[in-house]
């Protein structure tokens, strides 16, 4: 950090975001707009701040998020506001508040922006993150949740992933959840002494919840809990194994993590996650699942749904840890030197004809030497620079530098203007 005396730091657990890690960000946000476009899925764009009520009754009041991780504030009427920490909540109140249900066929929306959990920052964990997802309003359908997870891996395969794996699992439905609770809550009972203070905790008020326990003495515990998955009702038990047989048929790998429970109370039926080796702790790249009683938890009709979230900052990490080459798409740079006294009308207009062209101009704005102009322009990545020197002028020439060959050449101005797409080839 190079911060001066007196300087206000970035609040602990954020950061700011530029080049180039903008510029990956950029590319994986379009290839996954383009994605979802693919897919039906159309944008929608929520608050960042909610009522809290909203993320309390639909997350669950007795999950991590809602009990130590929101970002939760009055306003100046005293009414209780949360910046969201995570996106199908609002999406949920969004689609209820503007009648969506009167759309033909399924909803289908994507959203991206950031979202803001108080957790312990660590690598891959950020108390403003940034995810992009989506939700699938209004069909019981497993093929909706097929979809939903094919979309993300063929997501993956075209940012060039390749280490990733996808954990399914089935959380069942009100009614298998009763019976298997009741058992659950027994083997807890039995085994509390054992267990590590934040799993005596949860035993008591989300029991399904110890399952996502890091402690390996309690992993090893519930190694002989009874697990939800062999407690499912038919329903629950059918639509689990339409899923995987639907998987297979998509020849989309896939591996059965009974104890993936996820953070969320709304989930019903399939949840899923695919983590990637290349995370390091915290290796859940994206996550999702159905949540059909949400939609009438939060005063709509009964109504199923299913949805994802994905990590950014995650994906980043790991396409970072790959060494995927990325170069961003844009057109070449180009950086106008100037040599010698100059009429900064020459240098302007010059600039304008580049840009017009969609090429983009640099230049220094301040007087310096040309070795000073030529260093910069290579600093900052040109591919080119037209070098304006007061000789050169008199003839009606400029010099343009290859700074990517390093050689250099003197043309006529006029024969550059108009045939600058030739002058301005760059490898790719
Ligand atoms: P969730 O909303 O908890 O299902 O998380 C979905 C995805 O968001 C995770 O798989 C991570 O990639 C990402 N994520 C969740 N929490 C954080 C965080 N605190 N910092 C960075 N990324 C996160």
């Amino acid at each position: 950090m190079f911060l001066r005396r007196n300087a206000i730091p970035v609040v602990k657990g954020t950061k700011d975001i530029f080049t180039p890690e903008i510029e990956l960000i950029d590319h994986i946000n379009r290839t996954a707009d383009e994605k979802y476009r693919q897919y039906g899925y159309k944008k929608i764009e929520t608050p960042i701040m909610e009522y809290t009520d909203l993320f309390a009754r639909s997350i669950g009041t007795y999950t991590d998020i809602v009990q130590k991780e929101m970002f939760t504030f009055s306003d100046r009427k005293d009414r209780s506001i949360t910046l969201r920490p995570e996106g199908t909540a609002g999406v949920v109140r969004a689609y209820l508040e503007n009648n969506f249900s009167f759309n033909p066929g399924i909803t289908k929306v994507h959203y991206n922006g950031p979202m803001f959990r108080a957790e312990r920052p660590q690598k891959g964990r950020l108390r403003e993150f940034h995810q992009f997802g989506c939700e699938a309003i209004g069909s019981m359908n497993v093929l909706l949740d097929v979809e939903i997870i094919e979309l993300h891996i063929n997501l993956l395969h075209k940012l060039k992933l390749k280490d990733f794996t996808l954990l399914i699992n089935s959380v069942g439905d009100k009614n298998c959840r009763k019976e298997y609770t009741a058992l659950l809550d027994k083997f807890l009972r039995k085994n509390k002494s054992k267990l590590c203070e934040n799993c005596r905790s949860r035993a008591d008020t989300n029991p399904l919840r110890v399952f996502d326990c890091k402690n390996p003495t309690c992993q090893e515990i519930y190694n002989d809990a009874p697990l939800l998955t062999d407690h499912l009702c038919d329903e629950c038990a059918g639509h689990f194994e339409k899923l995987q047989s639907w998987l297979k048929l998509k020849t989309i790998p896939f591996s059965i993590n009974k104890k993936l429970v996820r953070g969320f109370d709304y989930y019903t039926k399939t949840v899923f996650e695919i983590q990637s080796t290349l995370l390091g702790a915290q290796n859940a790249l994206l996550g999702g699942g159905r949540y059909d009683y949400l939609i009438e938890l939060l005063g709509g009709k009964p109504t199923p749904a299913v949805g994802t979230a994905v990590g950014i900052e995650r994906l980043m990490i790991a396409l970072k840890e790959q060494n995927i080459p990325f170069k961003p798409d844009h057109k070449a740079q180009v950086y106008i030197c100037t040599a010698g006294n100059f009429d900064e009308k020459i240098v302007i207009r010059l600039m304008d004809h580049v840009r017009e062209h969609g090429y983009i101009p640099f230049y220094s704005y301040e007087a310096k030497s040309l070795k000073a102009q030529l260093k910069e322009a290579d600093k900052l990545n040109c591919s080119f620079s037209l070098i304006l020197g007061e000789e050169e002028m008199k003839k009606d020439q400029i010099v343009l530098r290859s700074l990517e060959k390093g050689s250099q050449e003197n043309i006529d101005l006029n024969d550059f203007k108009k045939n600058i797409s030739d002058y301005l080839k760059v490898k790719n």
